[in-house]
């Protein structure tokens, strides 16, 4: 980071400016939104200058700028978008010591303006140290369509009922409170009855926030989806954003983490490593204890929360405790796995039903309907199957499956480093044995990739699409 952001208090600070052209003006525009005292240096000022200079907005004197104006500045524009008058002006406020800005030029620039999205007093700085304006411009749209245009309106307005806020104690419950006024009861307030509603709607807020004081603990048990982050459902992403405690599989990669609220306490249920990763029963107890402390706790679970998830072990214990719990489904790895090589899970007349099966369970290998199974055109999604794999094609080949029936294994479907490998029942056990497949895997039994999908293409990283967006 070669520049350090800050936000600086201008109000009755000086900020001299040479020049009077577009480049001037375009600074102008952004410096009049502040309470600087505004001193322009220009011998041919724009019309507009001049009207700005009439109506009281900037001083403007129609000549250039001289050693004796820099002392007590506190902010420099060189914007005479030309080259010889630039470097004078630069030349003076360095040697009187005053911060630089040359317009469009940031090798000399002391200090740069950010792009921003005013929404006062919220104001978004983006800057990118001049390596991409193009991005910053996409950043800025973005948030300019993301952040409601009344934004500001309603912090000017909550920031004078933030003392009366203080009644309701510190943390959660005081962040509930604010959450409702932006985005719930406050929000609506504003759309229904306009302004003047706002400060009747937070009196009538905190009554109701300091009568449900209690602040019970939740629990939401949430799929992660099979580890892009692009996959995460918004509702997901909103949780993980509040929670107060995340619980996580060993399943849920790092920049899902990631997006957990900054201050909240992350536990790695799956550990492994140095001890056994939790029992079930451990998992069951903490999530219980995080909810009876008044907690928001996210379970998050890769896939989705009910596909071989151990759900209701979990939900048994919520109940069993009287904690209020909600399911946020994810997207379960055996549809990104079918995505991941081109096919549908379903497909008119080839199978009209897929089943979704695990490789093990409780007892050890898991048994099946394998004659059903091993008729012609069947599909099934095997999770947890790697270790099976003998196990369940000597059953298949048993109960009448046809040696070739396609068997496509999918590792770290819809990661960066998914890999896919097409074979045959036959020869699955060898290929997984031949193959490096460490990492989770679908086995996809009757589907084949489609024929650009092969095991020979890479997999995209997933990050791609975002950047192109940008591009
Ligand atoms: N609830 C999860 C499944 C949990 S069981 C879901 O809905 O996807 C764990 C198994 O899921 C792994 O052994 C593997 O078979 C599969 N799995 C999870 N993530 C995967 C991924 N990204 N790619 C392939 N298989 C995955």
């Amino acid at each position: 980071m070669q520049h350090f952001p800050i936000f600086l208090d201008l109000k009755g600070r000086t900020v001299l400016l040479s020049g009077g052209g577009e480049a001037a003006m375009a600074k102008l525009r952004l410096l009049m939104k502040t309470e600087a005292h505004l001193v322009v240096f220009a011998p041919e000022p724009s019309d507009e200058i001049v009207a700005w200079a009439a109506q009281g907005l900037l001083a403007l004197h129609p000549r250039a700028l001289a050693p004796a104006d820099l002392p007590g500045a506190a902010l420099v524009y060189a914007a005479d978008e030309d080259a010889a008058r630039d470097t004078r002006t630069a030349e003076l406020s360095r040697a009187a010591g005053v911060l630089l800005n040359v317009v469009d030029d940031l090798q000399n620039s002391q200090f740069i303006t950010p792009a921003i999205v005013d929404r006062d007093p919220v104001c978004v700085a983006i800057g990118t140290e001049g390596a991409a304006p193009v991005l910053a411009r996409a950043i800025k749209r973005d948030l300019e369509e993301r952040l409601n245009p009344r934004l500001g309106l309603m912090a000017r307005i909550g920031k004078a009922f933030r003392a009366a806020a203080e009644a309701l104690p510190e943390g959660r419950p005081r962040r509930d409170f604010w959450s409702d006024y932006y985005f719930g009861e406050g929000l609506v307030a504003l759309d229904a009855e306009g302004e003047t509603a706002l400060p009747a709607a937070l009196d009538r807020m905190l009554d109701r926030h300091l009568a449900s004081e209690t602040s019970a603990g939740r629990v939401a048990l949430v799929g992660a989806g099979p580890g892009d982050p692009e996959l995460l459902t918004l509702k997901a992403r909103r949780l993980l954003d509040t929670a107060d405690v995340v619980i996580h599989d060993r399943l849920v990669p790092q920049e899902i983490l990631e997006l957990a609220r900054r201050e909240a306490i992350l536990v790695d249920a799956g550990k492994q490593g140095f001890g056994p990763a939790m029992t079930q029963e451990e998992i069951n107890t903490l999530i219980v204890r995080h909810a009876q402390d008044g907690h928001h706790v996210v379970r998050l679970k890769s896939g989705d929360p009910g596909v071989f998830g151990r759900l209701d072990e979990e939900l048994d214990a919520c109940d069993a405790a009287g904690i209020e719990w909600q399911i946020v489904p994810g997207l379960t790895s055996a549809a990104a796995a079918a995505a991941g090589i081109g096919q549908g899970l379903t497909r008119r007349g080839r199978n009209s039903a897929v089943r979704l099966l695990t490789g093990h369970d409780v007892k050890g290998f898991a048994e099946h309907d394998w004659r059903a199974l091993a008729r012609p055109g069947e599909v099934a999604a095997l999770y947890m199957a790697k270790r099976g794999a003998r196990f369940l094609q000597g059953r298949l080949l048993m109960h009448g499956a046809a040696p070739e029936t396609p068997v496509t294994i999918v590792e770290n479907a819809s990661r960066p480093d998914e890999q896919v490998i097409a074979t045959t029942l036959a020869a699955l056990p060898a290929t997984l044995e031949s193959g490096d497949v460490a990492g989770p895997a679908i086995l996809l039994y009757g589907l084949a990739p489609r024929a650009r999908a092969t095991a020979a293409a890479p997999a995209p990283a997933r990050s791609e699409t975002t950047l192109k967006e940008f591009a």
